[in-house]
């Protein structure tokens, strides 16, 4: 066991490039006015937000870290207790965040490491209130295509609200794969949840957003903590849309550099499902764990499910040639 720090963290698929110098700079600034409360609306960054997406400003409910809107939504949603239907493996802050609220997480088992659209729409009871489709899924990378989601779609009750989670729409590649914004547009009881934290490097300001219907919207921001997005957090959003050329040519070097590490880990034999996110699945089953020690000695973190696999983010080349090596070297290929 090894006890030192390592020196590369590939597992919370955080964003490796440092924040670009626009937004370090304007951070700078505001450093000398947090003695004051941030615009408790987000107002600037909902409108931009909002233009960024030609959507209205109403449809928009910002917090902090679209983990916190998705709080906030599920707080709403489950006054009355209730069921929420999720993927599993997926997020984990969708069972957690579910009981915290009071509600029961209702786990769906992937089918070849994608949702199985089908078991969840039977999964779905005169219990439920929310279903969350995690898109791409984290931790397996995969995209449900839009004709699967077309046809869950129209099975699920109008009194049931859709989730469609998209923090990592920014790294989907894939022609044709759904965009849940424009779902949204004519669909009142679907939510879209985007975040900063990973295309646009932020995680560590904390914000995030939902893009839904009026209704639905209003309900989200009602329950939500007065002045959850931070001042920091909210300048640097709104200059992180205005450098938004500057940080999809990050994203699309991420995306070249998840096709270049995906074929060298494929290479060692192991089967990898396509992955359209910013990280990798590795379903090692019972080589998990001497996965991620070995990398963990090699100096990189990964993140694990036990006896399933591993996900390992698309970090600095160095680190992902890291992974290549110990998963070349793993015994029992
Ligand atoms: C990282 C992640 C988020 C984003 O969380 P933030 O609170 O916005 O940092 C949301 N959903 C999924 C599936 C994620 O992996």
């Amino acid at each position: 066991m090894t006890s030192r720090r390592p020196a590369y963290r590939l597992s919370a698929n955080e964003n490796p490039y440092p924040p670009l110098p626009s937004v370090q700079k304007i951070l700078s600034s505001e450093a000398a006015l947090v003695n004051r409360y941030p615009d408790r609306f987000a107002t600037r960054l909902t409108e931009s937000i909002a233009a960024r997406h030609d959507v209205p400003p109403e449809h928009i409910a910002t917090g902090a870290g679209s983990v916190g809107v998705l709080h906030h939504l599920l707080h709403a949603a489950l006054r009355d207790g209730g069921e929420v239907v999720h993927a599993w493996p997926s997020f984990e802050a969708y069972p957690h965040l579910t009981e915290m609220c009071g509600g029961v997480s209702v786990p769906v088992p992937l089918r070849d490491h994608r949702h199985d659209l089908a078991a969840m729409a039977d999964a779905l009871s005169d219990r439920t209130k929310v279903v969350i489709v995690c898109n791409p899924n984290n931790p397996t990378g995969t995209v449900t295509s839009a004709a699967a989601l077309n046809r869950f779609l129209e099975r699920v009750p109008d009194d049931v609200l859709v989730v469609l989670d998209e923090a990592y729409r920014e790294f989907v590649t894939e022609p044709g794969a759904p965009d849940g914004i424009e779902y949204h547009r004519d669909r009142p009881r679907l939510a879209v949840l985007r975040t900063f934290s990973k295309a646009y490097g932020l995680a560590g300001l904390r914000v995030g957003y939902a893009v839904a219907h009026e209704p639905v919207a209003a309900r989200i921001r009602a329950a939500s903590v007065p002045f959850g997005v931070n001042a920091l957090a909210h300048t640097a959003a709104v200059v992180s849309l205005e450098a938004e050329d500057e940080l999809m040519a990050r994203v699309a070097e991420l995306t070249a550099e998840r096709q270049r590490v995906t074929d060298r880990l494929r290479a060692t034999g192991l089967g990898i499902p396509d992955s359209q996110a910013n990280f990798l699945w590795l379903p090692l089953g019972d080589r998990t764990a001497a996965f991620a020690d070995a990398c963990a000695d090699a100096g990189v973190s990964v993140w694990t499910l036990d006896g399933e696999g591993a996900r390992v983010t698309v970090g600095e080349p160095e680190a992902n040639d890291i992974v290549v090596r110990v998963l070349s070297g793993l015994p029992g290929a």
